[in-house]
């Protein structure tokens, strides 16, 4: 049977025998008083349900991260994606972090994942079983729920279908090294290269507040330091860096923030962990 064949038996089946309610909304988002505004989608699996934070600035705003990219982002904040210049940044370039970039006009990611944002590998799509065995057992023995048939338990309309998804890459307009600034007038962040999650994974930092954005470097779930693109020593090196550096508070690529003292304690876990203290 040809590729394409197979394929449209899938559809076919799937049309029959699927029955995923339909989301009432497909993001949900949380303002908080400093202009900064979390959005993310409850309805991906765990593993790639990340944070998307939108940061509001005098002269320009910025988005860190954008999603899976399932449903068109600018379109559904109105409010917040209203006309102003902004620039999307991405932590790094994993399905869950880049999906929708391609709808912004200012594209910047670190020089290390140019090549992937542009064409996106690995997991690009929603169907578990594209995902490798191996890795989908890294994950599950991590502390991730299993993976059944698709990275949603969800549709967001009752046309959807799930076989028509496949991540988009899109051209960096601007390739990020260590210590960038982006400025947003009133607001300034400094972009900190440290890999170990992947290659290019960036944090993005502004001294003034002690607020950093960590993407998938460090968050307060299951970290996943095992798979292609991901290094330990690296990632211990990462982490050690991160200690050294006056946090207030961390809002990361998953679940929810968390201050300075859980931020250490999360790093002198993985670091005795992996006994690389
Ligand atoms: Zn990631």
């Amino acid at each position: 049977m040809n590729p394409a064949t197979h394929l449209d038996t899938m559809r076919r089946q799937w049309q029959s025998e699927t029955d995923y309610p339909v989301a009432e909304a497909w993001y949900q988002r949380l303002d908080s008083h400093n202009g900064i505004t979390r959005i993310w989608e409850p309805h991906v699996h765990p593993l790639e349900q990340a944070n998307f934070w939108h940061i509001r600035g005098s002269e320009r705003d910025l988005l860190i991260d954008s999603g899976m990219g399932i449903v068109p982002l600018r379109e559904s904040f109105p409010d917040l994606f209203d006309g102003k210049e902004i620039i999307a940044v991405a932590t790094h370039t994993h399905i869950d972090h880049i999906g929708a970039i391609h709808e912004f006009e200012h594209r910047w990611v670190h020089a290390a994942e140019a090549r992937q944002m542009e064409h996106p590998s690995g997991v690009v799509t929603l169907i578990c079983s594209d995902i490798h065995p191996a890795l989908s057992q890294i994950f599950v023995e991590a502390g991730y729920p299993p993976f059944d048939e698709l990275l949603v338990d969800a549709f967001p309309h009752a046309n959807f279908n799930p076989f028509d998804y496949r991540l988009r890459g899109a051209v960096p307009t601007r390739l990020l090294a260590d210590k960038d600034v982006i400025d947003l007038g009133d607001k300034r962040f400094e972009i900190l290269h440290l890999p170990g999650h992947s290659p290019g994974s960036i944090c993005v930092w502004e001294e003034a507040t002690g607020v950093l954005f960590t993407g998938d470097l460090i968050y307060d779930g299951p970290l996943v330091y095992e798979g292609p693109g991901m290094d330990l020593d690296i990632y211990a090196q990462s982490l050690r860096k991160l200690k050294e550096l006056p946090v207030s508070v961390v809002h990361a690529g998953h679940d929810p923030s968390f201050d300075r003292a859980r931020l250490l304690q999360i790093i002198d876990d993985y670091l005795s962990r992996w006994n690389l203290r």
